[in-house]
């Protein structure tokens, strides 16, 4: 079998960000700033690299970023007033929640709450019903950013079979969504799901989004399957910090066509996802108050 290929995630998200600083730059000349919102809850260490890495990859690609750090014991309805102001604010066009919130905080109430046009992470049950319905809406991130790996790395998706490990909110349901646009056969397993290892043999596509570390082996492979390992868990490696996938990397090399490293292949997807989400929801906003004004400036009043 030839040597498999390591889809390198830095780069395919060097090149969204390319586009998205362009995008940023046009709408800089028509006098839009975009803008996104974090708001963290809490100081989860994780939460807080994450949060730190978004500010600073907006500011890179021209985009204000403005955070705002709660207390964990901030209440649900002093986080629901935080954000029901940065809906009504026309500055900002995205909002962004740091999951997981502290266990007292209602989660879906807060997503909920957020106005589906500035739902940069599409979480909203409007982009979610959108996304099932085929609809162009501001698509969920680390989906998305699998999506346009296996676009670069297949080429056209259609007929293909794909199997996603996984049936979160976040990842699996969306990711499933997506491949299914994108005319794949789809599979979505579960921990429920008895003999999952057969069906995903089966697999052109492995979509590994468990959090399992390791737990996908050569023995889960079809020869020359295209695996996206989504999986993040923090492992101790003789008291060093290591992040590893769900998909036992060097098992699966022995069979796979391609595959994604962790770290370096999804994770910086997420973030060119989430400017480019940030982007559109600046450009759907900018036009859409154009095309008010229009009508405003030829209406007959
Ligand atoms: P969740 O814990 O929300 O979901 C895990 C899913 O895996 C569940 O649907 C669960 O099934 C399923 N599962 C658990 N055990 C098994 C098993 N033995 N066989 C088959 N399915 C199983 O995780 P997330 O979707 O939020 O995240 C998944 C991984 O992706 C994590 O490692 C997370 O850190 C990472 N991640 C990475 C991102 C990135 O940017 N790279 C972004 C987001 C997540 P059930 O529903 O039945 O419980």
């Amino acid at each position: 079998m030839n040597t498999p290929l390591l889809i390198d995630g830095k780069a395919a998200a060097a090149q969204v960000l390319l586009h998205v600083r362009e995008a940023v730059a046009r709408l800089h000349e028509h006098d839009v700033q975009p803008a996104l919102a974090v708001i963290l809850v809490g100081s989860d260490p994780a939460s807080q690299v994450y949060v730190r890495n978004k500010v600073l990859r907006a500011e890179e690609v021209g985009i204000r970023s403005l955070e705002h750090h709660l207390p964990s014991d901030t209440s649900t309805a002093h986080l629901l007033d935080l954000i029901a102001r940065l809906n009504a604010d026309c500055a900002v066009h995205g909002v962004l929640l740091q999951l997981p919130l502290p266990a007292h905080i209602d989660e879906l109430r807060a997503l909920q709450a957020i106005s589906p046009d500035k739902d940069v992470d599409g979480f909203h049950s409007e982009n979610v019903g959108g996304l099932s319905q085929g609809r162009a809406v501001l698509a969920p991130c680390t989906p998305s950013g699998c999506l346009y790996l296996l676009k670069q790395t297949c080429g056209d998706l259609r007929g293909k079979h794909a199997v996603v490990i996984g049936r979160s909110n976040i990842v699996g349901k969306p990711m499933a969504a997506l491949l299914l646009q994108a005319d794949c056969s789809v599979t979505v397993l579960h921990s429920r799901t008895p003999d999952p290892q057969a069906l995903c043999r089966q697999a052109d596509i492995v979509i590994a989004a468990v959090g399992r570390p390791r737990m996908i082996d050569a023995s889960w492979l079809k020869p020359g399957a295209v695996v996206i390992d989504v999986g993040i868990n923090r492992m101790d490696d003789n008291g060093a910090s290591r992040l590893v996938g769900d998909v036992d990397f060097d098992s699966a090399l022995t069979r796979v066509a391609a595959i994604t490293p962790v770290p370096g292949g999804v994770g910086p997807m997420t973030i060119a996802f989430l400017m480019k989400n940030t982007v559109t929801a600046a450009l759907n906003q900018h036009q859409a108050q154009r095309s008010l004004s229009e009508a405003v400036c030829h209406s007959t009043y």
